[in-house]
């Protein structure tokens, strides 16, 4: 598909203003549904999103681990205490 027709299809995209347009495949094999703003393969977006959201929850999970094992610590404290101020 000659890149003339991409661009068309952009540009016919955007004066109707519409937010994705039917573009080339992409370099990564995706069908070529693409973004109108920046000409981007939506389904590459969606995966980058998806990496950097895996990788952000994969961080919070650490944390909240970490968090837990401290809590839970401490609860065990606080219980000992409670224990003792109610014998
Ligand atoms: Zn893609």
């Amino acid at each position: 598909m000659p890149t003339g027709i991409s661009a068309d299809a952009r540009n016919q995209a955007r004066s109707n203003g519409a937010r994705t347009y039917q573009g080339q495949a992409c370099r990564e094999g995706h069908p070529g549904m693409r973004y109108t703003s920046n000409g981007a393969c939506v389904i590459c977006v969606k995966e980058r999103e998806r990496l950097a959201y895996d990788k952000d929850i994969a961080a919070q999970r650490k944390r909240d681990y970490r968090a837990r094992q401290k809590a839970t610590a401490s609860t065990v404290v606080d219980l000992g205490a409670e224990l003792l101020e109610s014998l």
